[in-house]
């Protein structure tokens, strides 16, 4: 019999910074991943503060950015590589009333930091933006599929890591926690993803206040070749242009509500591709697509905790369209409330939805 402090479900970016969280703090785990196509792998990897569609702070960004950049540097250093890069974001202005707001937005509190209050000229031939760009400061990009690789590697290596589906139905709760299979802990933590929806456990979603608590959103990018555009910042209009390097560019997302397969679809491309065609002028060829679902919840707010007053089966969900600049703080305040019983906020403590 094996036995450790905590079993974790899911190695997306939930998974990673729980399971390093523990490490830094002394506990052992075993953590299990089925290798579905979850959401960090998909994921366009930005870390932005902003949002850039209405020139607004993103929730809580200044309390997620300052627990982010610091852990994501700590975990570079576990991985003796760099995790995250600085990057800069250029919002194509359509207009002189969005130049205008533009200015407005970033004389506002909070927003200073993060909009820089110069409008830049545009002197790439290959992008449409005869108003200029707006660039946003502060900004950060990661590669969370490479990540999420050499982070697997990693615990491999300290044999922390189990490579196969969890089956819930195996799991039994003894006097001291849990037991799987040949393996016994004091608490156990999903961090499934859209993969709750099949989690036994996850028992708000059919009581009668929670129900549809969790709704997903699917989101698909196209990945395509464009040498003539030669970016290094993101660029953002209708869609979001993430330079990779070697010329290739993921282009996105789409949101969707209703089709939850793992699918890509030529709807997602071809709406995609128009709206990519109105920022750039040069030639691209289509080289890839991808698609995953965002764990999205009702009220667009994390959902973590624990959903009985029992603290042995525990939640990190809820993670949405930034999952990977809410992650820590996320996994800070689980990890003080199991461990600390230091409460979690009301607005994103899973209770909210119990009754
Ligand atoms: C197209 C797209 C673009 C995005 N772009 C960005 C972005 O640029 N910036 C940003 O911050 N956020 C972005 N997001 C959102 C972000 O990806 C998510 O918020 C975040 O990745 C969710 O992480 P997670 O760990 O909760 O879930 P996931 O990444 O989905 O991980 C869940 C893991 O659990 C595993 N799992 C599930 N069930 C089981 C089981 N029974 N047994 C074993 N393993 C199991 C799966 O295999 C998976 O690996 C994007 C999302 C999408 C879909």
């Amino acid at each position: 019999m094996k036995k450790v402090d905590y079993i974790i479900v899911g190695l997306g970016i939930g998974g990673l910074v729980f399971s390093k969280t523990l490490r830094d703090k002394g506990k052992t785990f075993l953590l299990f991943d089925g290798a579905v196509q979850g959401a960090t792998k998909a994921s366009g990897g930005v870390l932005n503060p902003t949002v850039l569609k209405r020139f607004t702070a993103a929730w809580n960004s200044v309390e997620f950015i300052s627990k982010a950049v610091p852990f994501y540097s700590s975990l570079a250093k576990d991985l003796g590589q760099d995790v995250l890069r600085p990057t800069a974001i250029h919002r194509i202005l359509s207009s002189v009333e969005e130049q205008n707001n533009w200015m407005v937005a970033s004389d506002k509190e909070v927003l200073s930091r993060f909009l820089s209050p110069e409008i830049l000229k545009n002197n790439n031939t290959a992008i449409d933006a005869p108003f200029g760009l707006g660039a946003v400061q502060e900004a950060k990009t990661m590669k969370p599929f490479a990540l999420l690789q050499r982070y697997q590697a990693f615990l491999k290596q300290q044999h922390q890591f189990v490579q196969e589906t969890f089956e819930h139905e195996l799991l039994e709760l003894t006097a001291e926690g849990v037991q799987y299979k040949d393996i016994v802990a004091t608490k156990i933590v999903f961090a499934e993803g859209a993969g709750v929806a099949h989690n036994p456990y996850f028992t708000i979603d059919v009581s009668p206040k929670g129900k549809n608590v969790f709704v997903g959103n699917k989101g698909e990018y196209i990945i395509v070749k464009a040498p003539a555009l030669q970016s290094e910042a993101i660029i953002k209009g209708p869609v979001m242009i993430i330079p990779l390097g070697d010329d290739l560019y993921k282009v996105g997302a789409s949101y969707g509500r209703d089709d939850f397969s793992l699918h890509t679809t030529q709807e997602a491309c071809k709406s995609i591709s128009d709206k990519l065609k109105k920022m750039i002028s040069c030639d691209f060829e289509l080289v890839d697509q991808v698609a995953a679902i965002r764990p999205t919840v009702k009220d667009r707010k994390p959902l973590i905790g624990c959903i009985q007053k029992e603290k042995t089966f525990s939640f990190l969900n809820g993670l949405g369209t930034r999952g990977l600049t809410m992650a820590p703080q996320l996994a800070a305040h689980l990890f003080n409330y199991l461990e600390e019983d230091i409460p979690i906020p009301e607005i994103m403590d899973i209770k909210r939805f119990v009754h």
